[in-house]
């Protein structure tokens, strides 16, 4: 079995109480490695070792371009490790093999790539530093610069674990910030293996470091710590309400990715094929267990018949299975409890008058691991608690509407906002639509399409701030005015006068 430390100040040290804890292969439901359990005393030491990395300008003091070009030998040695990481995310998570390959791997290295390009450019150059002229009521320059917030937190979720720890890393260290990374317990390994491969792709020790260990002691130090200046946070929008708690002692900045219920809209002159296939992906892409899942589509009564007939068709090709195996496309939620919450919701759909058309049970034949059928519950009135409410597995709800006004308040009616989508063969009637949809990401014939380029969160309860793009870099930075005044004799300085005579 593969043992992994804590990974601070650029090495492995075990956790100083000695605690470690097994994680759980999903597929198998047997321990596959053994990782350190921090307790709030490392995650101090972690924090002074970020903090002591910042305050030695080994990083912040690089130029941009410096950084950027470290940040492209971390995407190259993410590539480079790509066996190693996609084996771990899969035993670890619960991801196929061809998701961890195609989407994990590539996408944590995607995001440093991108960043570190973004700051190695113009665009950033422009935003590090903006000047201004002016004359009145006495002339000055005015320079907006951009400074780093010195030891940066991330907390991340079990759903994706490497590619959540790339968005919080890249976009910090970018900006020249040092992080301490906490990922969540049943998911720790790729995040600590990150860790590792920036340090040798020559990110200096104390700037990247990474303690696995529970929320409830280790995620609540380390949001609380009073050496953190921001802290991002991705999971549950009730933890995300805890981390907006701890971090008012200080007065930290905050960003919050938080859950979703979000509408996948059919309108009636979409391309059924394509719709039907695309609210499937939007759903049951991974178990369902995706923030931004298309988990309520709405359709419209013309076609809904129709529309149902070729979804449920389509579930005949996903192949549930073992998460090795490269022809998977589907596999167990990450954990015996996630497997209950959503047995949980399936069995509060039926009894609150859903329709179960498909699924609703564990596949048979498979004795090991926690599988789910793709599940799809039709006659779905929004108001029912399998609209409502997040159930993170491979459930969705079919929901008619009359017109687009009630495709829209049936959208808008959620305390989420964090996806959805429209489609349609007539792109300005969408776009018209998707303007009224209350989130923070619309697709128009696509889904699940997230860029690194763009930004990324949530409208009311989905979450505060954005993530990737120059939106998402710009969380990163504190921002300071400089005026530059005049070096002039006393009567140059009109405001003396409201003070001397
Ligand atoms: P979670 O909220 O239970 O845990 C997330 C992280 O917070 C974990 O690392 C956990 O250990 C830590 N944590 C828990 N309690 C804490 C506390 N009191 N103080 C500090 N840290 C604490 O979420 P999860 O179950 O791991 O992930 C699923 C959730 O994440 C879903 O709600 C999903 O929608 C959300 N999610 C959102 C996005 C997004 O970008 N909006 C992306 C992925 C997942």
């Amino acid at each position: 079995m593969k043992t992994f430390g804590l990974f601070i100040d650029g090495e492995w040290q075990d956790a100083k109480g000695g605690k470690t804890a097994p994680t759980i292969n999903p597929a198998t439901e047997e321990p596959w490695a053994t990782v350190a359990v921090a307790d709030p005393e490392d995650v101090r030491k972690a924090v002074a070792a970020a903090k002591r990395a910042h305050d030695s300008g080994v990083w912040r003091n690089k130029s941009p371009q410096e950084r950027g070009e470290i940040m492209q030998r971390v995407a190259s040695a993410i590539m480079e490790s790509t066996s190693d990481l996609a084996a771990a995310e899969v035993q670890d998570s619960g991801a196929t093999m061809r998701k961890a390959m195609m989407t994990d791997v590539a996408g944590a290295a995607g995001t440093f790539t991108y960043f570190g390009q973004f700051i190695a450019g113009d665009d950033y150059k422009r935003m590090l530093c903006e000047e201004y002229e002016e004359v009145a009521p006495i002339p000055s320059k005015n320079l907006v610069v951009r400074e780093p917030f010195g030891v940066c937190a991330g907390i991340t979720p079990w759903n994706f674990p490497l590619v959540m720890a790339a968005w919080k890393i890249a976009p910090a260290i970018a900006a020249g910030n040092t992080v301490v990374i906490k990922p969540a317990s049943v998911t720790p390994v790729t995040t600590l293996m990150l860790g590792e491969i920036c340090t040798k792709a020559g990110v200096p020790a104390g700037v990247v470091n990474v303690v696995s260990g529970p929320g409830a002691t280790a995620g609540e130090e380390l949001a609380a710590h009073p050496d953190v200046g921001k802290v991002s946070f991705t999971g549950s929008t009730e933890v995300g309400r805890r981390i907006m708690q701890l971090g008012a002692g200080t007065l930290k900045k905050v960003t919050l990715e938080l859950g979703g219920k979000s509408p996948n809209i059919i309108l009636p002159d979409a391309n059924l094929d394509t719709a039907a296939l695309g609210a499937l992906w939007g759903t049951f892409f991974h178990q369902g267990q995706v923030c931004e899942s298309g988990t309520r589509v709405l359709v419209h009564e013309s076609i809904h018949d129709k529309f149902l007939e070729k979804m449920i068709a389509g579930i005949s090709r996903i192949k549930i299975g073992d998460t090795m195996d490269m022809a998977t496309t589907m596999g167990p939620v990450v954990s015996a409890v996630q497997r209950e919450t959503v047995e949980r919701y399936v069995a509060l759909g039926n009894e609150q008058g859903a329709k179960c058309l498909v699924g609703g049970k564990r596949p048979s034949g498979m004795a090991k691991g926690y599988y789910y059928e793709p599940t799809v519950f039709d006659n779905v009135d929004n108001k029912m608690r399998i609209a409502q409410e997040e159930i993170f597995g491979p459930v969705v709800s079919i929901i008619r509407f009359k017109d687009e006004d009630e495709a829209v308040r049936i959208a808008n009616d959620s305390t989420y906002g964090l996806g959805g989508a429209v489609w349609s063969s007539n792109k300005d009637r969408a776009l018209a639509l998707a303007k009224r949809i209350e989130t923070g990401t619309v697709w128009i014939n696509d889904y699940h399409l997230i860029n690194v380029k763009y930004p990324f969160g949530g409208y009311k309860q989905s979450g505060v701030g954005r993530e990737l793009g120059k939106w998402g870099i710009a969380e990163y930075h504190e921002i300071k005015h400089i005026h530059i005044g005049e070096d002039t004799p006393p009567e140059g300085k009109l405001y003396l006068g409201l003070l001397l005579s």
